[in-house]
């Protein structure tokens, strides 16, 4: 796989899977099953124009920005506040959608916070905030040591969610993308992490922190009915429910319409399924309707050439 279609796969898959689940954001799932997305629309609670991404990407690409610059949790913070502020890499700049957690954390950078330690800590912090952006670090820490991979997600998960839980989410989560940027198959990737990721975490982390992480760990997630994947807003659920679609389908269009039609929180199963699954089968495998739909396309594609630039085509 050519290296600037995976990052622009990630970019724009983030982006086109968030902006497909932005008119479901909390629908029922059997509402969905009547009325399922096919493709982009306006409407829904946010009521935003087709094409239309969310706070998920906005703040996926603020990270992307600030890596470009080097790794520098002090400018991922500023550019999280200047997305809530001034709307800053929002699609169409203004900020219309912010989670809870999302919100006090980058008050508190604003505020002068350090920004590794913004982010709440509390057991009931752990909602999707910080693996829904997360993507973009692969890019940084991919051909790292695991302490350090693990140290970088730990970080940037921290400016807004700094439970370990959350931590362990993003760090599964790159992990996966990780492998997938080497071309591994996905299902060998996802069964080779349920030794690997216990193995690289066991000197890190207290391992009962894993035991939120069995059914992904220990199950078999693909083989699980729908029925058994919830699609709300804690961290471990969306993780589960982005790698159940991923592994049960064999492209990223059928990947990103199953997540966001999970309902719930549509944008934030369809930015992190579709993240995972454009690094995977590239910028070219995602439907040219959509990319040509989405808002501030030449933006995001610029985005992608710099991220590549800066990481992989160094003079
Ligand atoms: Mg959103």
């Amino acid at each position: 796989m050519d290296r600037l279609d995976a990052v622009q796969g990630l970019l724009f898959g983030a982006a086109v899977g968030d902006a497909l689940g932005v008119p479901a954001e909390f629908a029922p799932r059997e509402a969905l099953k009547k009325n399922p997305v096919t493709d982009f629309t306006g409407g829904g609670v946010h009521n935003q124009p087709p094409g239309t991404f969310s706070d998920d990407a906005s703040l996926l690409f603020c990270l992307a920005e600030a890596l470009i610059q080097g790794f520098d949790t002090g400018i991922m913070g500023k550019n999280f506040v200047k997305w809530m502020g001034e709307g800053y890499w929002a699609a169409a700049g203004t900020v219309f959608d912010i989670g809870g957690a999302t919100l006090r954390a980058i008050r508190a950078i604003a505020q002068g916070v350090e920004p590794e330690l913004a982010g709440g800590a509390g057991e009931n912090d752990n909602g999707n905030g910080s693996l829904m952006r997360i993507a973009p670090l692969v890019f940084y820490s991919y051909n790292k040591p695991a302490r350090e991979r693990f140290d970088a997600a730990r970080k940037v998960s921290s400016l807004t969610h700094r439970h370990i839980r959350s931590v362990i989410a993003c760090f599964y989560y790159l992990e996966f993308m990780s492998r997938a940027f080497e071309g591994k198959a996905l299902k060998d990737i996802y069964a080779d992490l349920k030794t690997s990721l216990p193995l690289a975490l066991t000197p890190l982390i207290d391992p009962a922190e894993l035991a939120a992480f069995d059914r992904l760990l220990k199950d078999d997630i693909a083989s699980l009915p729908e029925t058994a994947i919830q699609s709300g807003g804690y961290a471990v659920h969306t993780l589960e429910a982005a790698l159940w679609c991923v592994l049960t389908t064999a492209g990223y269009k059928d990947a990103v319409l199953k997540a966001v039609n999970l309902g719930g929180d549509a944008d934030t199963a369809g930015c992190v399924a579709g993240a995972l699954a454009g690094l995977y089968y590239g910028y070219p495998a995602i439907p040219r309707a959509w990319v040509q739909g989405i808002l501030k396309r030449d933006e995001i594609a610029g985005l992608g050439r710099r991220l590549y630039k800066a990481f992989f085509h160094k003079p």
